[in-house]
């Protein structure tokens, strides 16, 4: 898990309700997803990496129960909840919020774009077969990205489920930051496009497209930051992120301190998901 974090207070938050607008298919692997609602005059965008839980409802279910709180307890409530009605709870990142100007009313809308796995999981078939209307909730955790103060650049690392954190970054971070990202991702269709991430000296982004559907997320990312030289970077301490399959978030985690010294306090490692195991 990350080391420095922003999370957003439980006292400062609250269960947010809200319903399906519309979704796309923006790229081969890439559902997106947009929702709306009154509740969400409350969000309080973030940029970067922001995160949030989900819950969204089992197969079947027609309505959708939401924990009464979102303080500390929120989890425990949510267990409380009888399974038959428990909507399942995931997490997902905010890939755009917008106040007002919608593309489907006036605002707020919130997009979350998914890595389609297909039906493997519950989150993953419900982006694929959700229409308007449909029922979602959403507990805000804030960011896991905090660069260090004294980081001269700034390392970004995943696969597709950490795209949407990466661009988050990316858009966000000061334009004098430099930073060095490598992205897999399944397709070469699946690079967002130029007005999505901005280009400007200092953003060096890999895109890392798997060619081999049956390997491993993560596998060709590690490999490739395993070689690839940092040396035209500036000397000196670095901030690194890191997000995606538990393999990729250790595995660099590892290579970077045992083999690039870099101190463990200077690296957001987090695994999304895990590879065989569904989450919670
Ligand atoms: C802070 C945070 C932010 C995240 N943001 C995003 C985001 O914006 N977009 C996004 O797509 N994901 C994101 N994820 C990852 C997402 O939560 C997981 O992929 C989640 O497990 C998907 O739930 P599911 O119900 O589809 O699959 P699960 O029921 O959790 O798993 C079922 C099976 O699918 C496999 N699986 C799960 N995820 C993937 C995957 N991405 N690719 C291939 N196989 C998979 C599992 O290994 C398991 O075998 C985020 C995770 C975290 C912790």
């Amino acid at each position: 898990m990350a080391t420095r974090s922003k999370y957003v207070k439980p006292e400062q938050r609250a269960v947010i309700s809200a319903h399906v607008l519309g979704t796309k298919q923006i790229s081969p692997s890439f559902v997106r997803v947009t929702i709306g609602g009154d509740d969400l005059r409350g969000f309080v965008p973030m940029g970067f990496d922001q995160w949030f839980r989900m819950f969204i409802p089992e197969a079947g279910q027609t309505s959708i129960r939401l924990p009464g709180s979102s303080g500390s307890l929120w989890f425990a409530q949510f267990k409380l909840i009888p399974k038959d009605v428990r909507p399942v709870l995931r997490n997902y990142t905010v890939r755009e919020f917008r106040a007002t100007g919608g593309v489907f009313a006036g605002g707020p809308e919130l997009d979350i774009d998914f890595a389609s796995h297909g039906d493997l999981g519950p989150a993953s078939a419900w982006a694929n077969s959700c229409a308007p209307g449909d029922r979602i909730g959403l507990l805000d955790e804030g960011l896991i990205y905090n660069p260090t103060p004294d980081a001269r650049w700034q390392l970004l690392v995943g696969d597709e489920s950490a795209l949407p954190a990466i661009v988050g970054i990316l858009r966000s971070v000061d334009p004098g930051v430099r930073v060095r990202a490598y992205v897999e991702i399944p397709h070469a269709g699946d690079i967002p496009d130029k007005q999505d991430v901005p280009v400007r000296d200092g953003l060096d982004v890999h895109w890392l497209v798997r060619e081999d559907a049956s390997a491993r997320p993560g596998e060709l990312a590690l490999a490739t930051l395993r070689s690839a030289h940092l040396s035209d970077l500036p000397e000196g301490p670095f901030y690194a992120f890191v997000a995606g399959e538990s393999e990729l978030a250790t595995g660099v985690r590892r290579h970077l301190v045992n083999d690039r010294h870099v101190p463990k306090s200077d690296i957001a490692f987090t695994g999304y998901w895990r590879h065989g195991h569904a989450a919670y």
